[in-house]
């Protein structure tokens, strides 16, 4: 995208969407005609979806907001999660503003495909919140975010803009280095750095779903983060990490070496955790992590991980992590590339020929510098560590 195309975007913010809402903004106060309007396009968006929610999320629309489907390709942010064929229930639809005709807060709860809404027995999938608003002369969807967040505190580093959940302090330190390790992971792997990124630093991850405007059953707590590279969007659910969660950093810097490309799950996770850690742990305790399930867990090795479904998460992607490392010290920046665009079926091929040595040995590599990595550091001799002291004073 060429800079004045992405001054033009950065300029087109959530902000200046809701400029153009207050500007447009019909005095006369809410009616129940709007408020029909509203389900009738809410009603006929939820039938275009033909109960495929999550795969339509980013099928462009006419019905949908103009300005945020050119800003966001995937733009339905809280249509994403919900599962293919549930059955929504509209609970209200309300004015934003008492006073003022201008937008309506559509809440949607989603029930299990082939269940009956407001059964006791049934746990509802997701509760939804979506709002309309007047757009070239008619009502049309749009998102909770840029309404939820639009009073967040913003800070802009590099190319990065932070917004800070009220809660939350900004911390410059951690925006300096989340800034800086954008423009250089970009220039290490020779692509385009992103023209901007929305980075979302909320007090939790079920804070971060409900600026999307989705509520589910389950509390996540302060334990996680995701990523919309194609959004350029970052949401940081753990404040320990804040404005510093380098694992999606990498994933939306690195969207143009995956675009396209069938990627693997063990390389597309596995570079990201080399970079930055998962769950809340950086590289080394993400191996240290999968060393002891190595240990405990039921006989597993890298031929397994590769190959098996239902590997856990926290083993996946530190056994990727650990092979982007090694392709790294091997074959520098190009052999991680070849990696992050090999498909899963050819990963076995290109290890090999990569690491040049046969399959079993790079499983027994593999395995080993899982235990390196993981041991503890050598202990420092007491009077080391007195010299030390004292060149720090
Ligand atoms: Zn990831």
């Amino acid at each position: 995208m060429p800079r004045s195309r992405s001054v033009t975007a950065t300029c087109s913010t959530p902000i200046a969407l809701l400029i153009t809402i207050v500007v447009s903004a019909c005095t006369s106060p809410p009616s129940p005609a709007s408020e029909r309007a509203v389900r009738r396009v809410w009603d006929e968006y939820l039938t275009s979806k033909r109960g495929q929610f999550a795969a339509n999320a980013g099928t462009p629309s006419p019905l949908w907001s103009a300005a945020e489907q050119s800003r966001w390709p995937m733009y339905d942010l809280a249509g994403f999660y919900v599962a293919d064929h549930a059955i929504p229930e509209v609970l209200s639809v309300t004015p934003v503003n008492a006073a003022v005709d201008s937008a309506y807060q559509v809440v949607t709860r989603f029930w299990p495909a082939g269940t009956t809404t407001r059964d006791s027995m049934t746990k509802p999938e997701l509760t939804m919140t979506a709002y309309a608003r007047r757009e070239g002369g008619r009502w049309v969807l749009a998102n909770a975010l840029p309404y939820r967040t639009h009073a967040w505190v913003r800070k802009t580093r590099g190319r990065i803009t932070f917004h800070i959940a009220p809660a939350l302090r900004f911390n410059a330190t951690k925006a300096a280095r989340a800034s800086a390790f954008v423009d250089s992971l970009a220039t290490a792997f020779d692509v385009a750095p992103p023209p901007r990124l929305d980075y979302y630093v909320t007090e939790s991850v079920d804070q971060a779903l409900a600026i999307l405007g989705v509520v589910v059953p389950t509390r996540f707590g302060a334990d996680g983060r995701f990523a919309k590279p194609v959004n350029l969007q970052l949401f940081s659910g753990i404040p320990a990490l804040g404005e510093e969660y380098r694992h999606e950093i990498a994933h939306v810097v690195l969207l143009p070496i995956v675009r396209g490309s069938s990627t693997s799950l063990l390389a597309s996770e596995g570079v990201p955790t080399w970079f930055g850690g998962t769950a809340g742990l950086d590289y080394r305790g993400s191996v240290q992590r999968l060393d002891s399930l190595l240990r405990t867990a039921p006989p597993r090795t890298l031929e397994t991980t590769i190959d098996g479904t239902g590997v856990p998460v926290e083993i996946r992607y530190a056994a990727g992590a650990v092979l982007a490392e090694w392709l790294h010290e091997v074959g520098s920046v190009d052999a991680v590339r070849e990696y992050l665009r090999t498909p899963t079926l050819g990963l076995r091929a290109m290890l090999t020929r990569r690491l040049a040595r046969p399959w079993p040995d790079v499983l027994t590599g593999w395995r080993q510098r899982i235990e390196r990595i993981a041991a503890p550091p050598p202990r420092v001799p007491p009077t080391a560590r007195a010299g030390q002291d004292s060149v720090m004073r």
